[in-house]
């Protein structure tokens, strides 16, 4: 069937479960995703609701899903997508907490729901999970997905699909990171790397949200004004100036209790560097290179902790959406329509970004 041919079907009648086909976004070959019709899911089975997606969140796991990824164990074509909001189309047969209509968003993982972590709530190292969203196995970029309902939490009412698709994936990570691994407390200093990035920029409103004094570094001057606007105390354009001899400067030679981390190679010394004694960094990321070298006589005279840090909890979800629901709003750097999905990624690349970019059904 046709792309166009899709798109004008729906076009005259709306959508509904029993519709047999519907568009969705595969990864057919490294770099190369195509909007295709596929069968739609059918009735959700008992303990799965059914989600019409309504807006995704592009996060560097997708960029790193379509340049193709020596550790992924995956088949193509595989629809992408790891971050989305939606509305309950559907329930099954025994689901009670959800309703058709419900805003809600879902976690990006099929974790087990049994094992030790799960039931600890510790979602993000269930010890069999089947894979990531979008990456391991087919994703939300899709009209219509069936989800376990343990896996779906509800929307705040007043939030918009746009914001509440950075909750699961981006505001989360960050979450986990700030809360659950570094301890971030109000009253310290954190210094946050790429602060113009989907993450950082959560990362800055976060920090200063519960009284911390923000340094976060830029790629240019643009930036800098953009930074400073969301409340970092200082920005530092690290194209320009060394950040680690900046950030000893402001901090009277103290160095930053937390470090936030995701570039990787390029910074990540540095990172440490600008750590006081017994400091906390905490990575979620390397987009500049997988390998670097770090002096272990530093680590452990210093008395670093250095968290490595992946994904969130459900939990962490509830707990983003509540601090969207409060005020603390992502920044959307654009939004593209469900066919340019792939421009969205090539901007993210690019790193021309500053905050999340969207998709949009
Ligand atoms: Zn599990």
């Amino acid at each position: 069937m046709s792309l166009v041919a899709g798109t004008a079907l729906r076009e005259e009648r709306p959508k509904t479960v029993s519709e047999q086909s519907m568009r969705a976004l595969t990864l057919v070959a490294d770099r190369k995703i195509e909007l295709v019709d596929i069968a739609s899911p059918p009735a959700p089975s008992a303990g799965e609701v059914q989600i019409g997606i309504k807006a995704i969140g592009l996060n560097h796991i997708d960029v790193w899903g379509w340049r193709g990824m020596a550790f992924a164990k995956r088949k193509l074509p595989l629809v992408v997508g790891a971050e989305a909001a939606g509305e309950i189309r559907a329930v099954g047969p025994d689901v009670t907490a959800f309703r058709v209509g419900d805003r809600v968003v879902a976690y990006g993982a099929l974790t087990c729901g049994t094992c030790k972590a799960c039931r600890e709530g510790r979602d993000n190292l269930c010890e069999n999970v089947g894979g990531i969203m979008g990456f391991h196995v087919d994703g939300f970029a899709r009209d219509l997905v069936n989800m376990p309902a343990r896996l779906v939490v509800p929307v705040p009412d007043g939030l918009s699909f746009r914001d509440a698709a950075c909750a699961p994936v981006a505001f989360s990570t960050v979450q986990h990171m700030l809360f659950d691994n570094a301890k971030l407390e109000p009253g310290e200093t954190i210094l946050v790397q790429a602060g113009g990035s989907g993450i950082g920029t959560v990362a800055i409103k976060m920090a200063k949200a519960i009284g911390c004094t923000v340094i976060t570094t830029v790629g240019d001057d643009a930036k800098m004004a953009k930074a400073k606007a969301l409340g970092a105390d200082h920005v530092i354009n690290y194209r320009t100036e060394r950040f680690e001899t900046i950030v000893r400067k402001l901090t009277a030679k103290k160095g930053v209790d937390v470090a936030f981390e995701h570039v990787g190679p390029d910074t990540f010394n540095g990172s440490l560097l600008c750590l006081k004694r017994g400091g906390r960094l905490v990575t979620c990321g390397s987009t500049s290179g997988q390998s670097t070298t770090i002096n272990l006589f530093q680590l452990f005279l210093q008395q670093y902790r250095i968290f490595g840090s992946f994904g969130a909890s459900l939990r962490n979800i509830r707990e983003s959406l509540a601090k969207m629901a409060s005020g603390l709003l992502p920044v959307i750097d654009t939004e593209v329509a469900l066919a340019d999905f792939e421009r969205g990624l090539a901007r993210l690349e690019s790193r021309q970004v500053f905050g999340k970019i969207i998709v949009t059904f």
